[in-house]
């Protein structure tokens, strides 16, 4: 069983337990970085592809992302969502749901740019490194804003 499989069945919690679910898609914190509000966004069945889904499926992922995005700009700090599809470590299609906080832009990491230019994609990757831990539990403030996507979220914003 995948690793969205064993979340979506309850066989591993990740931090903080779901943070949304319905008959199409979950939503649940990243499991093993740093950084608050970083959320991956998946259906329930577990298909491989874009193309996999069903126009429902794709309809639900197209409507929670809105809210979800709207919700993590609201936490102070957070200048930008990123959205992204890669699936190179889980095959089950998911999204990468990231807020790009403030901190986060080091004008001197030269590990951030390209050309001179903010590469988002670089950013993406360099926090995950960094940002990667063992024990997510032991993260201040994670469950705060766990919490806080959770209730605007199963409110409607
Ligand atoms: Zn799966």
């Amino acid at each position: 069983m995948c690793l969205t499989c064993s979340i979506v069945k309850g066989a591993k919690i990740p931090p903080g337990g779901l943070i949304y679910k319905d008959n199409e898609v979950v939503i649940h914190h990243c499991i093993d970085v740093d950084v608050p509000g970083y959320l991956i966004l998946s259906p329930i069945r577990h298909v491989t592809t874009y193309q996999d889904l069903t126009q429902t499926e794709i309809m639900t992922i197209a409507m929670i992302l809105k809210e979800v995005v709207a919700i993590l700009q609201q936490i102070p700090d957070v200048e930008k969502v990123y959205i992204l599809n890669l699936a190179e470590e889980t095959s089950h299609f998911h999204f990468h749901i990231f807020p790009r906080y403030c901190w986060m832009l080091d004008s001197f990491n030269a590990e951030l740019f390209s050309d001179g230019k903010l590469d988002g994609a670089k950013l993406f990757s360099y926090y995950r490194r960094e940002n990667k831990v063992n024990k997510l539990q032991d993260i201040a403030n994670l469950e705060q804003t766990i919490e806080f996507i959770r209730n605007r979220l199963n409110s409607g914003g």
